[in-house]
């Protein structure tokens, strides 16, 4: 499967790593949208939050625990912002389901 995040996962891609375990990774965005903005996968592909199913939410369950981990490691005390897009209308541009992890500005509601 030609997927990008699928490559970054074993390796066939280069990524800055933030965090990784046997199922989890996470590597800062090449085009960020805040000071700090890290997107955090499993490391198994799942398309997108429509895919989500009790065979495979085990991981995003532990991508959570990731994400308030990285959070405190990093000290995003202030508030840290976790987008999902999914599927087109929503602007998800690569089809293996990540969490942005954005902090280090104020951010508004609904959008930016
Ligand atoms: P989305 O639009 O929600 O699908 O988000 C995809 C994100 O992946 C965008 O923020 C891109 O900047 C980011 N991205 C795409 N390719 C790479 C890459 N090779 N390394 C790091 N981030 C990437
Ligand atoms: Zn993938």
């Amino acid at each position: 499967m030609d997927c990008i995040f699928c490559k970054i996962a074993n390796g066939e891609i280069p990524a800055t790593k933030v965090y990784e375990d046997d199922t989890v990774l996470a590597f800062n965005d090449l085009e960020p949208q805040a000071p700090s903005h890290i997107l955090v996968i499993p490391k198994a592909h799942i398309a997108s939050a429509a895919d989500i199913a009790p065979e495979n939410s085990a991981v995003i369950s532990h991508i959570f625990e990731v994400i308030a981990k990285i959070a405190k490691d990093n000290n995003f005390n202030d508030g840290f912002r976790v987008v999902n897009n999914c599927g087109d209308s929503a602007g998800q541009t690569v089809k293996h389901i990540h969490f942005h992890l954005m902090a280090g500005r104020d951010f508004t509601w609904p959008a930016g």
